[in-house]
């Protein structure tokens, strides 16, 4: 029985793949995903970029493949890359095959769209050869068109028939190694869709809001829609979509995954949105702190509130914990019990201190931080 049943996720069960080293689905963690938006090509500029992401968190890439200047790079790519690398590939098979040969971990590719039996046969084949697994990606944008002319619209049950189309081709190849997705701009109908395709397999599915918008609108739709399956414990790996850096779609990622306990990944700042109590100046200080405090990947909580009012109860619940006091003396708290004032002169540099120690005692100790707190 857990301690505290309200905030329990229970996971749907689905299939164990693997995409390269990460596992997706069964009880693995739910991964991180996001794309590049180099020329594939250009292998400096992919390879920083993916690097980024993965520094930030991400336990997949995945890298276009439109020709084949991109699969003949995706094979230098893969090998720089520390994170499993998938090639995204629409309707060209021998792309498939090639970035299958060039190590690709997955092959994001719809069976359907590819033409004949045979040239699915041969890109199934070259993804058992090189131990690749695929992703199903249905996208409302593109449903078949007789799927549109049964349903009259993109629909939830269309999509949910087109990714069960395209799975039953692999499986008649005798191909299991897959996740699918059934992504939508629309909130509703991707929410629906993943619902309906959660009750009518067990794949394990990779959640998206696609071409969710730009950074802010892009993260409320995305945190909605994905928060709503996670919440509900559909979902095995995400993908933020945003029209922003791909290191912004990890940090949203993570962001929403932590937001639900689903994942624990560096500092998590409690912080007060301030008011006229405030004895310190909260947000910048918390921004300062951010900046700061992104290097680290130790799970760990941090509560930074301006007053008493609210920051006493906060830091009990946190690692580190710091709330404003009056006369420019402040409380710092660390393991949720005072520890010693601080005047006004350096916050942020002690707190860094303070915080970068904690994060290797927990390091050392090998150990999770001892107080789940209410925003984990
Ligand atoms: S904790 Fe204090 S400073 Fe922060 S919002 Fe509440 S009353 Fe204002």
């Amino acid at each position: 029985m857990s301690v505290r049943p309200y905030r329990d996720i229970h996971r749907r069960k689905s299939r164990l793949i693997h995409v390269g080293s990460v596992p997706v689905g069964g009880d693995s963690p739910i991964s991180v995903q996001t794309m590049t938006n180099t020329l594939t090509p250009d292998v400096a500029a992919t390879i920083a970029q993916v690097q980024a992401a993965a520094e930030a968190g991400a336990d997949i890439v995945r890298v276009s493949c439109p020709d084949e200047d991109s699969t003949k790079a995706l094979k230098e790519i893969v090998r720089a890359s520390p994170v499993p690398i998938v090639a995204d590939i629409h309707f060209h098979y021998k792309r498939a095959i090639e970035a299958a040969e060039a190590g690709a971990a997955c092959l994001r590719i719809n069976p359907g769209n590819i033409g004949s039996a045979a040239r699915v046969r041969e890109v199934v084949q070259a993804a058992k050869d090189h131990g690749c697994s695929m992703r199903i990606g249905v996208n409302a944008g593109s449903l078949e068109k007789h799927l549109l002319e049964k349903y009259g619209e993109p629909c939830p049950d269309a999509m949910v028939e087109s990714a069960l189309d395209h799975a039953r081709i692999l499986e008649d190849n005798d191909f299991r190694e897959f996740k699918i997705s059934v992504k939508a701009s629309d909130v509703f109908l991707a929410v629906a869709a993943y619902q309906g395709l959660a009750d009518a397999c067990d794949y394990p599915l990779h959640l998206g809001i696609t071409e969710a918008g730009g950074l802010r609108a892009g993260t409320i739709k995305s945190s909605i829609g994905l928060g709503a399956l996670l919440w509900a414990g559909i979902g095995d790996t995400i993908r933020v979509s945003l029209s922003a850096d791909p290191v912004e779609e990890v940090k949203v990622g993570y962001d929403i995954l932590k937001s639900l306990g689903l994942r624990r990944r560096g500092v998590t700042v409690i912080s007060c949105p301030s008011c006229a109590r405030q004895q310190f100046q909260v947000i910048k200080t918390v921004e300062l702190l951010e900046e700061r405090l992104a290097h680290i990947t130790t799970p760990m909580t941090v509560s930074v509130i301006g007053c008493v009012v609210n920051g006493p109860g906060e830091a009990r619940e946190t690692d580190i914990g710091f709330t404003g006091g009056g006369n420019g003396t402040h409380q710092v708290y660390v393991n949720g019990l005072p520890d010693h004032r601080l005047k006004d002169s350096n916050i942020v540099d002690h707190l860094v201190a303070l915080i970068e120690k904690k994060a290797a005692e927990i390091d050392a100790a090998g150990q999770q931080p001892a107080q789940p707190t209410a925003a984990e």
